[in-house]
């Protein structure tokens, strides 16, 4: 579904994301992990088309995207939940939920927006309630939300678990693998390494702007290495 090939990402003379290839495949969960500053978001803001990469190029449903302009890569069917959620804070839930529906035609809207409150029944019940007043955790499912109503077939997020207290990242992550078991295909970047693997089929791991391993969710969760370096030993 996505193929990353050679990406080389630079802000300034920051050379940030070095040579990084890596692909999704439809239905799977594939995670990014990575410790601070590793080039995680950097990686995801590329294949979104917010940031350029100097060489290689950006597949996906066999299109290339490099022509293609980031308010058109909605549309192709890619969404990107972005770090930190980026709700509109001055706006309700349910307004939060239609500004997500822009490429959509208006006949459907109503009904997707009924689906996203049976998948997060706590923001239906706070539908009025403007963003800026919700919980982190709420915030985070809104933006998930917020990103369901273009219909994505790649759903991407960054680092949902930030911030969040340990309960409300179990739930967020329960989510997450419910929206893949029913059709969702999922990038995930995350620093919570032990979560994102233990929910991904497959993950790559960044260090300082490149891959360094990459395999079977179990088996980096098995791994020496990945075991002294990201999941506390
Ligand atoms: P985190 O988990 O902390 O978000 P990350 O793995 O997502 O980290 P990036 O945010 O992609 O890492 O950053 C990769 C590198 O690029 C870091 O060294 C960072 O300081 C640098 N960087 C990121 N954004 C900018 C920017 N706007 N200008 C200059 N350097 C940047």
């Amino acid at each position: 579904m996505l193929s990353a090939e050679d990406l080389n990402v630079f802000y300034g003379s920051i050379h940030a994301v070095k040579g990084v290839s890596f692909d999704v495949n439809e239905g799977e969960i594939v995670t990014l992990i990575g410790a601070n500053g590793a080039g995680k978001s950097t990686t995801l803001n590329t294949i979104a088309g917010l940031l350029h990469s100097k060489t290689g190029s950006v597949t996906f449903m066999g299109e290339n995207l490099g022509k293609i302009p980031p308010h058109k890569i909605v549309s192709r069917g890619m969404a990107l939940v972005p770090e930190g959620r980026r709700v509109f804070l001055q706006m309700s839930v349910q307004d939060n939920l239609e500004m997500g529906a822009y490429t959509q035609k208006s006949a459907g809207i109503a009904g997707d927006i009924e689906k996203v409150y049976e998948q997060f029944p706590r923001l239906k019940e706070r539908r009025r309630q403007v963003a800026g007043t919700l919980s982190g955790g709420e915030q985070q499912m809104l933006a998930m939300g917020r990103a369901l109503m273009s219909h994505p077939k790649l759903l991407m997020l960054d680092e949902p678990s930030m911030g969040l207290a340990p309960l409300l990242v179990e739930q967020i992550f329960e989510i997450i693998q419910r929206l893949n078991k029913a059709g969702s295909t999922i990038l995930l970047v995350e620093q919570n390494a032990q979560m994102a693997l233990s929910i991904a089929h497959r993950g790559y791991v960044l260090e300082t702007g490149k891959i360094v391993t990459t395999g079977p969710s179990g088996e980096l969760l098995a791994s020496p290495a990945i075991k002294k370096a990201y999941l506390g030993g």
